[in-house]
């Protein structure tokens, strides 16, 4: 069945909203992932954590390709910290972003957002856009809104309400 309804009782950002997905997983593996931002790679090998695993030939810092894992790579590790947390909460709001992908409409919606302006106004002549931390593809902005939301929520707001307000919208912090 296509859902279609209109919800009440969402304000702001004049969107509707397909799926609620939590951001409670992104606080609790925030917390559990933080002795990774501090490790060598040496040290992640003799003690990997659950859900995470390290391929020493990876050309970007991290994915979240594999179903089980994410991956980390050499550059990863050349990261501080609080570039480590970022790629890790990055990574992570992937499989959040993976949930609401599973919705009917949900091209439809990012495709609006895009319109919309919540990515920022910029946009290039092949459909690119200059988006969040240098994001051009819809799909990676909306990850990237996730991440920042946890971590930055008020830069978010900020600079990209229209983004922030999907988001709060979407994890039904607006309520
Ligand atoms: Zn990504």
């Amino acid at each position: 069945m296509y859902f279609n309804m209109k919800l009440k009782g969402i304000p702001n950002s004049g969107l509707r909203r397909i799926a609620q997905v939590s951001v409670d997983s992104l606080r609790e593996e925030q917390v559990r992932t933080v002795d990774i931002e501090t490790m060598s790679v040496e040290e992640f090998l003799e003690n990997p954590l659950a859900g995470y695993q390290y391929d020493d030939d990876l050309p970007n810092e991290a994915n979240a390709n594999q179903p089980d894992a994410i991956t980390l790579g050499p550059k990863f590790f050349e990261l501080d910290s609080g570039g480590r947390s970022h790629v890790l909460s990055h990574e992570n709001a992937h499989r959040l972003v993976d949930q609401l992908q599973q919705q009917e409409g949900f091209w439809d919606e990012l495709w609006g957002l895009v319109d919309s302006g919540a990515f920022g106004s910029e946009r290039y002549k092949d459909g690119d856009i200059a988006g969040i931390n240098g994001q051009y593809t819809p799909i990676e902005n909306l990850v990237e809104a996730f991440a920042v939301y946890i971590s930055e929520p008020e830069w978010l707001q900020k600079n990209y309400p229209g983004a922030y307000a999907y988001v709060a919208d979407t994890v039904g912090d607006n309520q």
